[in-house]
């Protein structure tokens, strides 16, 4: 496979940005080598500088849940634009916006518009801590919610990736605010209850862990949070920036009947654009300003552009019948090859997969359940993997820890070739 192009690219890259890369999932430290400068995108592929197209399973590491470029998506922009980017005033699409969110995610009665996974965090945890007048929060080993200060502890995604789960920079006193359980370990949640009593504003989590691999929470671990937080006046955020209309229509809340106090939003919600968003109780969002003192604001939040393609986007999944049960019958499809390709081949490695999310562990274990397990992987013999399926033009993430999506516009086609890339370099590496 030549790849002269983005290497060229890639030498231009770094002179002027860090690492070459405005995100560092995006470099390949973790499996060698030069990542590969995208042209173009279309449905299910993704086309490099080099003409080399792949069929692609980070979609934008999950926006993209339509495929590249869906047609109403792009006609929205292209109408949209015309009429102006950004106005700093409320326009129609807002409410629109607002009104379908919290249709589709019913625990959501009151939304506010950021512009990514990260503001939605960082500000649901500050009207968290406004709202009960406390102090700490509890985040899980592993999990990842963005790059603000007080959740870079023990994070998850490209800070494991990295080897920086605890960033440089953030202060002792915010780390110190942060108090870490163990996901899937309900006592480790408790204890920390019993330790700090009325000291905790919010517990936050990933329903679904994606950003160290896709990890499904037992029922007596997602239901005993729930009771905790309800018991202790403790505010419990689900963090569905991945999750959100990816695992369901509404979100993991809905796939374990769970309801959270607040949720947070992004990825698939902008459509492809930058976009994050935070709800809930209307009583705790009522604590935002300009009805009450916590303070959060964005130039460019709900701006027109981002709108359109997130309400294009929603409306779609919205509206097409039976969409998330097709989705998950891709997923499914794509999962039972890559397992039948483990047995045939009686390789050892575990897939965990919730709906269109998935991870293939290469792990001697048996199961996946916690950062623990997680760390047992084999990042090298991951990297080998991730490289031969490169060259079979399969685009996965360049890390192990992480989730793999399908969109709706992955054909039969496209994962039978997968799976039988798949298959070859598995016998390439046992
Ligand atoms: C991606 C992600 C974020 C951060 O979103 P950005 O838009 O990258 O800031 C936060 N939480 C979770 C669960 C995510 O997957």
């Amino acid at each position: 496979m030549n790849t002269q192009n983005s290497k060229a690219a890639f030498a231009e890259a770094i002179k002027h940005i860090p690492g070459g890369v405005n995100s560092p999932v995006r470099a390949f430290n973790s499996v060698g080598g030069n990542p590969l400068f995208i042209k173009s995108a279309s449905g299910s592929k993704i086309t490099d500088i080099d003409d080399n197209e792949y069929i692609d399973y980070v979609g934008s590491w999950g926006p993209m849940i339509l495929g590249h470029t869906h047609p109403a998506v792009v006609e929205a922009l292209n109408q949209t634009v015309l009429n102006g980017t950004s106005f700093g005033a409320p326009t129609l699409m807002e409410t629109e916006m607002a009104n379908l969110i919290c249709e589709m995610v019913p625990s959501i009665e009151s939304v506010r518009m950021v512009n990514s996974g990260t503001e939605a965090t960082m500000s649901a945890l500050r009207l968290a801590r406004g709202y009960t007048k406390r102090d700490l929060v509890i985040k899980f080993e592993g999990c990842y919610h963005g790059h603000g200060d007080s959740f870079l502890i023990k994070a998850g995604s490209g800070a494991l990736t990295l080897g920086t789960p605890n960033s440089p920079g953030v202060t002792k006193g915010t780390a110190s605010d942060t108090l870490m359980a163990s996901y899937n370990d309900l006592d480790s949640v408790l204890d920390l209850f019993t330790k700090y009593p009325n000291q905790i504003a919010a517990l936050i989590l990933e329903p679904v862990t994606g950003n160290m691999g896709v990890i499904r929470p037992s029922d007596e671990f997602i239901k005993g949070i729930r009771k905790a937080c309800t018991d202790n006046g403790t505010v419990l955020i689900f963090d569905e920036v991945m999750t959100g209309f990816r695992v369901a229509k509404g979100g993991a809340q809905e796939l374990f009947g769970i309801t959270p106090d607040l949720t947070t939003l992004g990825k698939i919600i902008g459509g492809g654009l930058p976009v994050g968003a935070y709800g809930g109780k209307k009583e705790i969002m009522d604590c935002l300003a300009p009805n009450g003192p916590v303070y959060q604001a964005g130039t460019l939040s709900g701006n027109p552009m981002a709108m359109a393609a997130g309400l294009t986007t929603l409306r779609i999944l919205n509206e097409t019948p039976d969409f998330y049960a097709k989705l998950e019958e891709k997923a499914n499809f794509y999962v039972q090859g890559l397992q039948s390709n483990l047995d045939k081949l009686g390789f050892p490695a575990v897939i965990n997969q919730v709906g269109a999310m998935f991870t293939l562990f290469f792990t001697k274990e048996k199961e996946v359940k916690n950062f623990s397990d997680v760390m047992t992987c084999d990042t090298e013999l991951y990297a080998k993997y991730f490289k031969l399926g490169l060259e079979a033009g399969i685009y996965a993430a360049p890390s192990q820890f992480e989730a793999g999506f399908v969109s709706i516009a992955h054909s039969e086609a496209d994962l039978q070739k997968t799976i039988e890339a798949s298959f070859d370099a598995l016998k390439q590496l046992q």
